[in-house]
């Protein structure tokens, strides 16, 4: 039977965010055997995002955890300044080591668990890529790091080094979205977790260094060859018009959910 593949999605109130549930979560409907963890970064679990999973037809876990305050980007902050959604990826693994209940009819450990940012494309070849996964298997990321693609370079089938523009050396220098780690390895590692605290551009590595070594790795995606995800990035909507007509109390009704 078909591995379960969990991913864990954080995600956080504004204004684009129901486009970006809508559209990720239209991908997830078009692979078989998905469980969705979407993790709110808020002290509660909101009305909308609630709302919107019970409608969405998917298999799912609802959880929340807010970013501790030192650790929020601050408004005007750089964006590469302090990693985002990292408690919540750390809540969303937690859950499957603690709470998940194993269902009849689940295999329990055989799993592959991915981590999604809400705002990325995926491809639904990629899900079929990960759900072999032993280990960690990675591919390549388009639209990432300042480049046309990141990936892992593959020399008679294993990963010898990285392609990628910046700090070549990091022990793992690839994106969230370049891999994804077998349920069975997170359970067996539980202490592995990321790292708020890691430099810039190490919170990949410091999950991945204690669940694997580099030579361990799985390149898939025809030997790291195809670009079957990418970093896309949501512009952020401009609400002059709408502050304008708030002044005139003729702002969008705010019973209506956008
Ligand atoms: N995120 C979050 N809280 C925040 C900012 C971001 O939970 O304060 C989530 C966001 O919804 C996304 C992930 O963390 O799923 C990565 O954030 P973003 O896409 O902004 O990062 P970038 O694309 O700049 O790497
Ligand atoms: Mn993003």
């Amino acid at each position: 039977s078909l591995s379960t593949i969990f991913v864990i999605t954080p995600t956080y109130a504004r204004l684009v965010q129901k486009a970006e549930l809508t559209r990720l979560s239209q991908t997830f409907l078009h692979v078989p055997q998905l469980h969705w963890i979407l993790v709110e970064d808020s002290p509660r679990k909101t009305p909308l995002v609630s709302n919107f999973l019970m409608k969405s037809g998917l298999t799912y876990t609802h959880l929340n955890v807010p970013t501790a305050k030192e650790r929020k980007l601050q408004e005007g902050d750089p964006s590469w300044l302090k990693p985002r959604g990292v408690e919540q990826r750390n809540e969303g693994l937690r859950w499957l080591r603690e709470d998940r209940k194993t269902e009849p009819g689940d295999n329990g450990q055989q799993g592959v668990v991915y981590f999604a940012d809400d705002d990325n494309t995926y491809s639904l070849q990629l899900f079929e890529e990960m759900r072999s996964t032993q280990r960690v298997s990675v591919w390549p990321v388009g639209l990432v790091g300042g480049m046309k693609f990141e990936s892992p370079v593959v020399e008679g089938g294993k990963v010898v080094r990285f392609h990628t523009g910046w700090r070549p050396s990091r022990p793992f220098p690839m994106d969230m979205a370049g891999f994804a780690v077998s349920l069975r390895l997170v359970l067996a590692n539980p202490d592995a977790c990321f790292d708020g605290e890691a430099p810039m551009g190490f919170l990949e590595s410091s999950l991945l260094k204690g669940l694997v070594t580099a030579d361990e790795l799985e390149p898939k995606a025809d030997n790291c060859t195809k670009v079957l995800v990418w970093h896309t990035r949501t512009e952020k909507p401009k609400m002059k018009r709408e502050e304008a007509l708030q002044v005139q109390g003729l702002g969008s009704d705010p019973a209506v959910e956008v």
